[in-house]
């Protein structure tokens, strides 16, 4: 069986190009109760951006505190509850921000169409009814989160993502413009999300043609934003990288993350790690499967003078080595596509702790 991916219906890409919101928005503001919700990363709360945003009325501003936690289901469950009793079903919803504001506006869309707790829908296509028509607007590039069918929630037992044929923006609003701001650690650990998601794809059983046209124009995309004469933070290498994050994430959906997110997984659960950071910690740690790939992440990590935080294991009890290696171990379809289908055979959970051990 092939997949049948859902795509974005909508792309405005080009540097300026969030002045379109109001115009994109206006015929979609006819529907449900004729208001918008606008999900908000707070690093711009204050700042030039939340002045641009086209509000009406009864539009309201959900600010997303991003820094510390990733997205929870309890904070779906709560932003979708509180908006519907006070105002019922909105027309929209516009995510502005990272990774995870994108994955907060993707889940409380889908979320507006069912009912109970986003718990609920976790997995793959678990949820039954459409939700609301969303917009994304990434201000960080590299996760893809963007362009993905996947919402990526932490709930009370698992780190795991709502993924559906509802989660995918209906528009984009791709501006790299808006990634000026970005401190330079997170630029580098978000876009380096991006350039794995390229390595493990194309390093597993499930890579095909599709995949590799996007994910090579990524890969080639990432060499010229952090290799050689021309990398650093500049506008020119904002546009290229945030059509790496968008192509990243398109050459995922026929392919499959691996070993280095199954790692990383495992380490935000149990630590709460951000996921640019913790997918580069656990890459650094991966020389038996990624060998080429991580000649050049490391090349990028001396150009760009990022010291990679090392000798952390040291820290961890045996206790959270085990459940980090468990929380791992179970995203079989990750080692089934690094490994081939007889994973089981080749890798056991003390093989995992070992490479925990290695951080
Ligand atoms: P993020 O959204 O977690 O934000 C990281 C930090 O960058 C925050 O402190 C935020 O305030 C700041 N920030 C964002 N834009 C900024 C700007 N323009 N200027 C200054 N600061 C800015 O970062 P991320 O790395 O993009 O996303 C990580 C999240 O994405 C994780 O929750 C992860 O689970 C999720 N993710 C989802 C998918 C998917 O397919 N759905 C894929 C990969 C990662
Ligand atoms: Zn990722």
């Amino acid at each position: 069986m092939f997949k049948n991916i859902k795509n974005i219906d909508k792309i405005v890409y080009g540097v300026g190009s969030f002045n379109q919101l109001d115009d994109i928005i206006a015929p979609i503001r006819q529907e449900n109760n004729k208001y918008f919700v606008f999900i908000v990363d707070d690093f711009f709360k204050g700042k030039e951006l939340e002045k641009r945003l086209p509000l009406k009325d009864e539009d309201i501003v959900k600010f997303v505190f991003t820094s510390k936690d990733e997205p929870k289901t309890g904070q779906i469950d709560e932003l979708r509850d509180d908006i519907m009793n006070k105002k019922g079903l909105p027309s929209g919803v516009v995510g502005i921000g990272g990774g995870s504001a994108m994955d907060i506006a993707k889940a409380l869309s889908v979320m507006f169409g069912q009912e109970g707790s986003s718990t609920l829908y976790q997995g793959l296509n678990l949820a039954k009814n459409p939700g609301v028509y969303h917009v994304g607007i990434p201000t960080i590039s590299g996760t893809g989160a963007e362009c993905s069918t996947t919402a990526v929630l932490t709930g009370p037992e698992k780190k795991l993502g709502i993924k559906c044929e509802y989660t995918p923006f209906n528009q984009l609003i791709l501006d790299p413009e808006l990634t000026s701001t970005v401190p330079r650690d997170k630029w580098f650990y978000t876009g380096m999300d991006c350039y794995i998601h390229c390595i493990e794809s194309s390093t597993g059983r499930l890579y095909n043609t599709f995949s590799k046209a996007y994910g090579d124009t990524a890969l080639q995309l990432c060499r010229e934003v952090y290799l050689g004469k021309n990398s650093g933070q500049t506008l020119e290498n904002a546009e290229k990288l945030m059509v790496a994050s968008l192509f990243g994430g398109l050459s995922l959906s026929y392919s499959e993350v691996g070993v280095c997110h199954a790692l990383s997984y495992g380490l935000s659960y149990v630590l709460g790690t951000r996921h640019g950071i913790a997918n580069c910690i656990s890459f650094n740690v991966l020389d038996d499967y990624y060998p080429q790939g991580l000649t050049e992440f490391r090349e990028m990590l001396v150009t760009n003078k990022i010291e990679l935080p090392k000798n952390l294991a040291k820290d961890w009890s045996e206790e959270q080595i085990t459940k980090m290696a468990e929380i791992a171990y179970a995203l079989s379809h990750m080692w089934d596509h690094a490994l081939g289908t007889g994973w089981k055979e080749k890798l056991n959970l003390d093989t995992v702790k070992d490479l925990f051990r290695r951080m």
